[in-house]
C-alpha cells in the first residue's frame, strides 16, 4: 500500500474552515489513502518552508494567505496566473505548483440565479480578484467596492469601475457579493449600513463568500426579501475541483461532488 499523503489547509483564522471535513470524508468514502489537518498561520511568508517541513502532498490556502501563496510556487497554472492569488498548492515531485479554484467555485454556485449582468464585488482582496476576473471573462460586467483605495488599484488596472465608501454612487446591479472577511469572526458589515441598504434596495440577488452563518451583510438582505446564498456552494465547488488536484484525477468530478455533499451534513 503506497504511503498515506498528507493535506492541509493553511490560513489564519483557520479552525473555523470545514476542508478537512470535506476533504477527509472524499478521500475515506472514495477510498484513498490521505488525509486532511489544517494549520493556522501567522506569517504568509512561512507558508513555502511549512509546506514542505509538513511533507505535505498539497494544500488549500484561505485568507490572508493566498497572495503569499502564489508567490511561494515553483510554478503557477491556469487562472491564478492571471490574477495573482492561488488557493490550491500540490507538491509535484517536490516543485509546489499554485492554482486558483475559487473563481469555478463561484460561478458553480450561482448558476442558480438567473439573468445576472452587471455585478458589484465588495472587497479587493484575493477572492475578489479571483470573482471580478473570472465574471469579466464571462462578459459581465463588474464594479468593485472597498473601504480603502489602496487595493483597488489593480481593479483599475484592470478596466474596472472602482469606488470607496465615500465614492461609491448609487447604481442598479443584479447581484451584489460580499468577498471582505468582514462578518467571518466578528459582526461586522462590509460598507456602511445606509450605503449597503440604498444598493441593494435595487439588486435582485445577494451572495456572501462566507459560509456556515448569517454574516451581518446576509441578514440585511434576507430582511430585504432579496433572494440570497452564504459561500456554502462556492466553498463546494471550490473544494470538488482542488480534491480532483489532489487525487490527481483518479476520480470523476461528479463522484468527488456526490460524497464531497454529503459532509455538508455533518
Ligand atoms: P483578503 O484578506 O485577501 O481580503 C479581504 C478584503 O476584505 C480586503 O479588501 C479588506 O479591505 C476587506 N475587509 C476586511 N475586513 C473588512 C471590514 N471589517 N469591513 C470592510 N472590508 C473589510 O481575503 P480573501 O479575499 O482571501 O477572503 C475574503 C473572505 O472570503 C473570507 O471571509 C474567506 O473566508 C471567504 N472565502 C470563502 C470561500 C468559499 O469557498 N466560500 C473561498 C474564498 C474565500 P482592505 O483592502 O481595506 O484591507
Amino acid at each position: 500500500m503506497p504511503d498515506k499523503k498528507l493535506f492541509a489547509i493553511f490560513g489564519n483564522p483557520v479552525k473555523h474552515s470545514r476542508s478537512p471535513l470535506m476533504h477527509n470524508h472524499v478521500f475515506k468514502k472514495l477510498d484513498f489513502n490521505a488525509c486532511y489537518t489544517r494549520i493556522h498561520l501567522e506569517e504568509g511568508s512561512r507558508l513555502r518552508e511549512t509546506f514542505f517541513a509538513q511533507k505535505l502532498q498539497g494544500a488549500n490556502v484561505t485568507v490572508p494567505h493566498k497572495e503569499a501563496a502564489y508567490k511561494a510556487c515553483d510554478e503557477v497554472r491556469g487562472f491564478a496566473k492571471e490574477i495573482g492569488v492561488v488557493n490550491t498548492l500540490i507538491n509535484e515531485n517536490g516543485r509546489l505548483i499554485g492554482y486558483n479554484t475559487d473563481a469555478d467555485g463561484f460561478l458553480f454556485a450561482i448558476e442558480t440565479f438567473a439573468d445576472i449582468r452587471k455585478v458589484l464585488i465588495i472587497g479587493a482582496g484575493g477572492t475578489a480578484k479571483a470573482l471580478s476576473m473570472r465574471l469579466k471573462a464571462e462578459g459581465l460586467e463588474v464594479d468593485v467596492l472597498n473601504r480603502s483605495e489602496g487595493n483597488l488599484a489593480y481593479f483599475k488596472d484592470c478596466g474596472f469601475e472602482t469606488y470607496t465608501w465615500d465614492s461609491c454612487p448609487i447604481k442598479t446591479y443584479d447581484l451584489i457579493v460580499n468577498t471582505t472577511s468582514a462578518g467571518l469572526s466578528d459582526d461586522a458589515l462590509p460598507a456602511p449600513l445606509e450605503l449597503l441598504e440604498a444598493l441593494l434596495k435595487h439588486s435582485s440577488y445577494a451572495a456572501d463568500a462566507i459560509y456556515g452563518k448569517l454574516t451581518p451583510f446576509l441578514q440585511r438582505c434576507k430582511k430585504m426579501n432579496i433572494t440570497y446564498k452564504d459561500g456554502a456552494d462556492m466553498l463546494l465547488g471550490q473544494g470538488v475541483l482542488a480534491n480532483d488536484y489532489f487525487t490527481n484525477k483518479a476520480f470523476t468530478l461528479h463522484e468527488i461532488q456526490d460524497v464531497m455533499k454529503e459532509s455538508f451534513s455533518f
